[in-house]
Formats: C-alpha cells, sequence, structure tokens
C-alpha cells in the first residue's frame, strides 16, 4: 500500500510529475513506484523494496542495471569529451568509429548510419528520408507507409501514426497517408479453420490488394517489427516476411526492419531480422543499443537507400535534418562498448547473447509451462521476449471482459511480491535482461505463477 502522507515520494511523485502510458486511477490507488537503483536486473525502491524487473527497464536494460564496464565507459568518455553534435562537417570521433562498427554487426557490407535520441525519433528520421529522396528522384507522391495494426514504432507525430494501436486517435492520429494492415498474429488472427500457412498468403495477398489499390508509386515503405514488441510480443509467422519481401521488391518498396526491441540478441540473434531469414532495406535500432545506459537511435541505411539518400543531399547540399545530441560521443562511446559487452565478450566475459542462447530453453519451457493453466490463452514469444495472454476461455479464446483489468491486476499482484513485468492488452509481457541466471529464471516464473493463480481465482 502506498505511504499517502503529504510529504511520501508517493505523493510528491503524484503532484509534480506527468506520467506517460500510465493508468491514472491503479497511480491514485496504489502510488507511484519511486526507484533509487539497480543491481543485476533486481530495481531497489524509495523503500529498500526491491523487484526483479522481467521488462528490462523498457524492454532496453539488457546487461541489468549497474554494469561497471558501461559505467566506466561513459565516464571515460565524460572526461574526454562530455558532448558534440554532428552538424557543420563535425562530428566526434567516437561517432565515427560507431558508424564503422554498426556497419560491421549490420547485415550489410556497406551502408551510412544516421544518428537520433530515441526510437521514435529514428523511425521520424527514416519517414523523413525516403521522403526526401522519393521527391529528389522525381515521384514526390512516394509518401504513404505500410505498417501493421498493433505494430509500435513510437509516440512522435509520424511515429505514432506508423504505431499500429488505437489509442492514437485521441491525438487525431494517424495523419494521412499511414496504412495499416492485419496484424500478422495466427492465434487471434487467423480464421476458423485456416493454416498458419494460408494465414500468411492472405495476408500477402491483402498486401498485393492494398499495393494495387493505393499504388505502388505512393507507397515509400513498408516498417515492420520483426517480432512486435509493445503490440504485446507477437513472432509473426516464420514464413513471413520472406512471402512479404519478394511482393515489396516487385513493386521497389523498402522493406524497412524496426529493431528498436529485437536488434542486438533479443530474438537470441544479432537482429530479428536475421532469425526470420530475410536482409531488410534499412535497421531501425534503439533500446539495446546503448543498453539503456544513453538515450540514442539509430538509422542503419543499407547500400542502396545510403546511395540515394547521399545523392539526394548532394543535390541540395545537404540533408537538412538532425538532432543536438545526434551521434553524442558518450552515446557512441557507451554503445560501442554495449555492442562489445552484448555481442563479443569484453573485459573476459563472455557475449551477453551467449547466456540469452543459454537461458532460451528455460524460458520457453517456463512459458510453456504457464500455458498449461485454464485461463491462459497463449503463450507465445522468440528468444528472449515472451508474453502469456490471460482468456476467460480457453477454447472460444474468450478475452476476460476489459472492466476486470486481468493484465492489469496480475501486474499489479506480480509487483507485490517483488516481480515486474508489463500488462498488454490482456497478457503479460516478460522481456528480461541477457544477464538473467537459471536461479533468477525460476524467481521469475514462480512469481508469476502465483501472480497468476491469485487473480484467476479471483476473476476466473
Ligand atoms: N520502435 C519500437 C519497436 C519500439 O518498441 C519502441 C519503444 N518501445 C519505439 C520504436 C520507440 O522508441 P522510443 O520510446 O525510444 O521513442
Amino acid at each position: 500500500m502506498p505511504d499517502d502522507s503529504p510529504n511520501s515520494w508517493e505523493a510528491r511523485a503524484a503532484a509534480n510529475s506527468f506520467y506517460g502510458f500510465t493508468d491514472l486511477p491503479t497511480i491514485a490507488q496504489r502510488g507511484t513506484v519511486v526507484l533509487t537503483g539497480g543491481e543485476g536486473p533486481y530495481v531497489t525502491d524509495v523503500h529498500g523494496r526491491r523487484y526483479l524487473d522481467a521488462n528490462s527497464g523498457l524492454w532496453n536494460m539488457v546487461a541489468g542495471f549497474d554494469h561497471p564496464g558501461l559505467t566506466q565507459a561513459a565516464k571515460d568518455q565524460y572526461d574526454r569529451f562530455p558532448g558534440y553534435h554532428a552538424f557543420f562537417g563535425r562530428m566526434s570521433d567516437q561517432t565515427v568509429l560507431l558508424s564503422e562498427k554498426l556497419i560491421e554487426v549490420s547485415p550489410y557490407s556497406e551502408g551510412r548510419v544516421f544518428y537520433t535520441n530515441s526510437g521514435s525519433e529514428a523511425n521520424d528520421t527514416l519517414v523523413k528520408m525516403l521522403w526526401f529522396l522519393n521527391a529528389h528522384e522525381g515521384k514526390p507522391e512516394k509518401r504513404k507507409i505500410l505498417t501493421r495494426k498493433n505494430g509500435y514504432h513510437g509516440v512522435t507525430a509520424v511515429s505514432a501514426s506508423m504505431t499500429g494501436k488505437p489509442y492514437n486517435s485521441v491525438f487525431g492520429l494517424p495523419l494521412p497517408g499511414f496504412i495499416h494492415l492485419t496484424c500478422p498474429h495466427y492465434w487471434r488472427e487467423g480464421q476458423e479453420g485456416e493454416s498458419e500457412e494460408a494465414f500468411v498468403d492472405r495476408l500477402v495477398a491483402e498486401l498485393e490488394e492494398t499495393i494495387a489499390t493505393e499504388g505502388a508509386d505512393t507507397i515509400a515503405a513498408f516498417v515492420a517489427e520483426p517480432v512486435m514488441g509493445a503490440g504485446g510480443v507477437i513472432p509473426a509467422p516464420m514464413s513471413y516476411f520472406n512471402k512479404i519481401q519478394p511482393v515489396l521488391q516487385k513493386h521497389g518498396i523498402p522493406l524497412i526492419s524496426d529493431e528498436v526491441i529485437c536488434g542486438f540478441g533479443r530474438t537470441g540473434h544479432a537482429w530479428g531480422a536475421e532469425a526470420y531469414g530475410f536482409t531488410p532495406d534499412a535497421i531501425i535500432s534503439s533500446k539495446n543499443l546503448t543498453a539503456g545506459f544513453f538515450p540514442m537511435g539509430a538509422i542503419i541505411l543499407g547500400p542502396e537507400l545510403s546511395d540515394r539518400l547521399q545523392k539526394a543531399s548532394e543535390s541540395i547540399e545537404e540533408f537538412p535534418h538532425g538532432f543536438t545530441a545526434s551521434g553524442h560521443p558518450v552515446g557512441c562511446a557507451i554503445a560501442l562498448k554495449a555492442i562489445e559487452v552484448i555481442m563479443e565478450g569484453a573485459d573476459g566475459n563472455p557475449p551477453l547473447i551467449d547466456n540469452v542462447r543459454r537461458i532460451t530453453p528455460a524460458f520457453e519451457a517456463g512459458l510453456k509451462r504457464l500455458a498449461q493453466k485454464d485461463n491462459i490463452g497463449e503463450a507465445r514469444g522468440m528468444g528472449l521476449m515472451g508474453a502469456v495472454e490471460a482468456v476467460q476461455d480457453k477454447a472460444t479464446k474468450l478475452p476476460f471482459p476489459g472492466s476486470l483489468s486481468v493484465s492489469e491486476r496480475i501486474a499489479n499482484a506480480c509487483t507485490d511480491q517483488g516481480l515486474i513485468c508489463r500488462p498488454l492488452g490482456q497478457a503479460v509481457v516478460l522481456c528480461p535482461p541477457f544477464i538473467m541466471t537459471d536461479d533468477q529464471m525460476d524467481e521469475m516464473f514462480s512469481k508469476l505463477e502465483t501472480a497468476l493463480d491469485l487473480v484467476f481465482d479471483e476473476v476466473a
């Protein structure tokens, strides 16, 4: 229960801070969890309570909440050169090094990188890049963006328009020209008697029809998360991207992989696209890029888009776009270290991606075990991202009435036991840090199971 004395942290948080994506009645009732620090995958609140954060913060603190190597990289860079921009023909040495590194770890032998402060800005920037280069190439109408319902691409006006969530209607979004196709969630969207392959074929046909109706010359890109994250952890069927991509290629529409969550190891692969066996035309990265130690996003353009953008920019002598902190030297130094820590191994330790691969079978087994419950309709995921979806009726997949706020109750019951996980729709999401031990994995599943049992006893 919250300490509701006027000078409590909870009251002070509520008095002066505006919350985003927060259920205000829940906060009024339960108070804000005010955090002071962390250790490994645990965070600690002002009352000294410890929580296992099964969401890695917001999918991003993949190396945990106290990584000495990452902290040292930040300190060293603050000592050397604490801030600079990437405008007017200047940029920091760390920015040069990071771009080289990102191309090296990307699927591209050559290409170029542009930096932002967030994933939202990276998606916005990508769209502006495409609008700009298409206009330069004499196709100013080639501006529409295809994404999917339930896909999440950010909150700025353009990236929110890409996001396929109904809540954006309160802002009068999406903007015109942002088209949301069917979510590739076979369990929810597949029709009675339809095989998974037939489902994929139906989505491919929908794409073809959309291109025919809208006109390929009006469509600038198809942007997709390999595994949808904030949509509720939804892995597309394995054949989806390999069937979608040839259609896009035939019509000259780039396929952009939003790897903000999937990139750098979350699926057990360097990129979510790699897990699905496709090469996108560009990659959007953020979150894991700095292991959450610095706000940073990046657009990694493959060779073709990179050349076309370069030509368009040369034609007017510049690409008129950039953020004050684009390519911030401290962010770049942290990202260089994070890539080493996750992908290569640093300071005598094996790469964290090895641990992702090691613990994924236990993670999958834990999800499968929860799927046995009468009120779990589906357990799904890939690598170290997973979700269990609550249902009132397993056979018909009938959801619980929204008024019961089942997933919020489960998440609250988890918090009460010292486990942070996130409600998303009727699902509860798990996205633990890459450093998890076997014991921590057991702790996570046993606390979640207790919470599920408590809530299902109340509502079922
Ligand atoms: N794309 C994806 C796939 C994301 O998951 C997110 C953030 N959850 C974003 C873009 C937006 O990133 P940011 O919150 O850093 O703006």
